[in-house]
Protein backbone atom coordinates (compact mmCIF):
# COMPACT_ATOMS: atom_id res chain seq x y z
CA UNK A 1 0.00 0.00 0.00
CA UNK A 2 1.17 3.60 -0.91
CA UNK A 3 2.15 5.53 2.80
CA UNK A 4 0.43 8.47 1.90
CA UNK A 5 -2.69 6.28 1.05
CA UNK A 6 -5.48 8.78 2.29
CA UNK A 7 -3.15 11.11 4.59
CA UNK A 8 -5.25 14.36 4.56
CA UNK A 9 -2.86 16.52 4.07
CA UNK A 10 -3.46 20.14 3.69
CA UNK A 11 -1.46 22.14 0.55
CA UNK A 12 -0.46 25.61 -0.62
CA UNK A 13 -2.89 25.72 -3.66
CA UNK A 14 -0.11 27.21 -6.07
CA UNK A 15 1.98 24.56 -5.44
CA UNK A 16 -1.06 22.01 -7.40
CA UNK A 17 -0.77 24.41 -10.24
CA UNK A 18 -3.60 27.02 -9.31
CA UNK A 19 -3.02 30.46 -10.67
CA UNK A 20 -3.59 31.96 -7.10
CA UNK A 21 -0.27 34.09 -6.75
CA UNK A 22 -0.36 37.69 -6.50
CA UNK A 23 0.87 38.35 -10.32
CA UNK A 24 -1.59 35.48 -10.95
CA UNK A 25 0.71 32.92 -11.72
CA UNK A 26 1.53 29.33 -10.05
CA UNK A 27 4.05 27.81 -8.20
CA UNK A 28 2.97 24.26 -9.76
CA UNK A 29 5.72 21.23 -8.31
CA UNK A 30 5.16 18.37 -10.10
CA UNK A 31 7.91 16.16 -8.17
CA UNK A 32 6.04 16.90 -4.85
CA UNK A 33 2.76 16.08 -6.58
CA UNK A 34 4.24 13.06 -7.17
CA UNK A 35 5.38 12.04 -3.71
CA UNK A 36 1.77 12.48 -2.22
CA UNK A 37 0.38 10.17 -4.81
CA UNK A 38 -2.15 8.64 -2.94
CA UNK A 39 -3.09 11.41 -0.06
CA UNK A 40 -6.47 13.15 -0.19
CA UNK A 41 -4.98 16.64 -0.55
CA UNK A 42 -7.03 19.87 0.58
CA UNK A 43 -5.81 22.92 -0.98
CA UNK A 44 -6.12 25.91 0.56
CA UNK A 45 -5.21 29.89 -0.70
CA UNK A 46 -6.05 32.66 2.32
CA UNK A 47 -4.18 35.75 0.01
CA UNK A 48 -6.22 35.10 -2.83
CA UNK A 49 -9.48 34.48 -1.12
CA UNK A 50 -8.99 37.09 0.73
CA UNK A 51 -8.03 40.11 -1.77
CA UNK A 52 -8.30 38.65 -5.09
CA UNK A 53 -5.42 37.57 -7.48
CA UNK A 54 -3.79 39.56 -8.60
CA UNK A 55 -2.89 41.45 -5.44
CA UNK A 56 0.16 43.70 -4.45
CA UNK A 57 2.73 41.93 -2.22
CA UNK A 58 3.05 41.81 1.59
CA UNK A 59 5.40 41.12 3.60
CA UNK A 60 5.62 40.18 6.94
CA UNK A 61 7.10 42.96 9.39
CA UNK A 62 7.86 42.70 13.14
CA UNK A 63 6.36 45.59 14.87
CA UNK A 64 6.74 47.46 18.03
CA UNK A 65 4.55 45.73 19.86
CA UNK A 66 6.69 42.70 19.20
CA UNK A 67 4.08 40.77 17.03
CA UNK A 68 4.70 39.65 13.40
CA UNK A 69 2.24 41.16 10.82
CA UNK A 70 1.47 40.81 7.53
CA UNK A 71 1.68 44.13 5.80
CA UNK A 72 0.48 44.71 2.07
CA UNK A 73 4.06 45.94 0.38
CA UNK A 74 2.34 49.03 -1.43
CA UNK A 75 -0.57 50.60 0.68
CA UNK A 76 1.27 49.74 4.21
CA UNK A 77 -2.34 48.36 5.35
CA UNK A 78 -2.05 45.27 8.18
CA UNK A 79 -3.59 42.70 5.99
CA UNK A 80 -3.19 40.08 9.25
CA UNK A 81 -6.81 39.25 10.45
CA UNK A 82 -8.18 38.76 7.32
CA UNK A 83 -5.18 35.54 7.22
CA UNK A 84 -5.73 34.52 10.21
CA UNK A 85 -9.46 34.25 10.33
CA UNK A 86 -9.01 32.19 6.92
CA UNK A 87 -6.69 30.69 8.34
CA UNK A 88 -8.94 29.83 11.27
CA UNK A 89 -12.33 28.99 9.50
CA UNK A 90 -10.23 26.52 6.87
CA UNK A 91 -8.86 24.71 10.09
CA UNK A 92 -12.16 24.75 11.75
CA UNK A 93 -13.28 23.23 8.46
CA UNK A 94 -10.89 19.90 8.14
CA UNK A 95 -10.22 18.72 11.54
CA UNK A 96 -8.86 15.85 9.97
CA UNK A 97 -5.52 17.53 8.58
CA UNK A 98 -2.52 15.49 9.26
CA UNK A 99 0.08 17.42 7.62
CA UNK A 100 0.28 20.73 6.44
CA UNK A 101 2.84 21.64 3.61
CA UNK A 102 3.46 25.24 2.83
CA UNK A 103 4.49 27.62 -0.03
CA UNK A 104 8.53 28.43 1.19
CA UNK A 105 9.22 32.03 1.94
CA UNK A 106 5.49 33.07 1.85
CA UNK A 107 4.48 35.38 4.09
CA UNK A 108 1.02 33.49 4.88
CA UNK A 109 2.07 29.71 3.83
CA UNK A 110 5.79 30.07 4.79
CA UNK A 111 6.32 27.11 7.15
CA UNK A 112 10.33 28.11 8.74
CA UNK A 113 11.22 29.83 5.51
CA UNK A 114 9.63 33.50 5.37
CA UNK A 115 11.38 36.74 5.28
CA UNK A 116 10.99 39.02 8.48
CA UNK A 117 11.39 42.58 7.75
CA UNK A 118 11.94 45.74 10.47
CA UNK A 119 9.41 48.19 9.09
CA UNK A 120 11.88 50.10 7.28
CA UNK A 121 12.24 46.70 5.24
CA UNK A 122 15.73 45.81 6.74
CA UNK A 123 15.62 42.26 6.57
CA UNK A 124 15.89 40.46 10.00
CA UNK A 125 16.24 36.69 9.14
CA UNK A 126 14.57 34.20 6.88
CA UNK A 127 13.04 31.47 9.01
CA UNK A 128 10.39 33.00 9.74
CA UNK A 129 6.65 31.48 9.90
CA UNK A 130 3.62 32.50 8.23
CA UNK A 131 0.45 33.83 9.41
CA UNK A 132 -1.43 30.33 7.98
CA UNK A 133 1.01 28.26 8.90
CA UNK A 134 1.05 29.64 12.47
CA UNK A 135 -2.10 28.36 13.26
CA UNK A 136 -1.42 25.11 11.71
CA UNK A 137 1.65 24.56 14.03
CA UNK A 138 -0.85 26.13 16.76
CA UNK A 139 -3.07 23.34 15.93
CA UNK A 140 -0.54 20.79 17.24
CA UNK A 141 -0.30 19.78 12.89
CA UNK A 142 2.65 18.73 11.79
CA UNK A 143 3.85 21.24 9.16
CA UNK A 144 6.72 21.69 6.36
CA UNK A 145 7.99 23.47 3.84
CA UNK A 146 7.17 22.50 0.30
CA UNK A 147 11.16 22.36 -0.47
CA UNK A 148 12.39 20.72 3.09
CA UNK A 149 9.21 17.79 2.50
CA UNK A 150 10.21 16.97 -0.71
CA UNK A 151 13.95 16.55 0.49
CA UNK A 152 12.41 13.98 3.19
CA UNK A 153 12.25 10.18 3.21
CA UNK A 154 8.92 8.77 3.66
S1 LIG B 1 1.88 30.80 -1.14
FE1 LIG B 1 -0.07 30.56 -0.07
S2 LIG B 1 -1.02 32.56 -0.11
FE2 LIG B 1 0.62 32.57 -1.64
S3 LIG B 1 -0.38 31.99 -3.55
FE3 LIG B 1 0.39 30.13 -2.62
S4 LIG B 1 -1.34 29.33 -1.44
FE4 LIG B 1 -1.77 31.46 -1.89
Amino acid sequence: MHKMKNQKVAISACLMGEKCKYDGGDNLNASLLQKLEGADLISFCPESESFGTPRPRMDLIFQEDKSIQVICSVTDKNLSSQIESYAYRFFENHKEIELFIGKDRSPSCGVHSAKLHQKDKTLIHNNATGLMAKEAIRRGIKAVDAEIYLKEKL
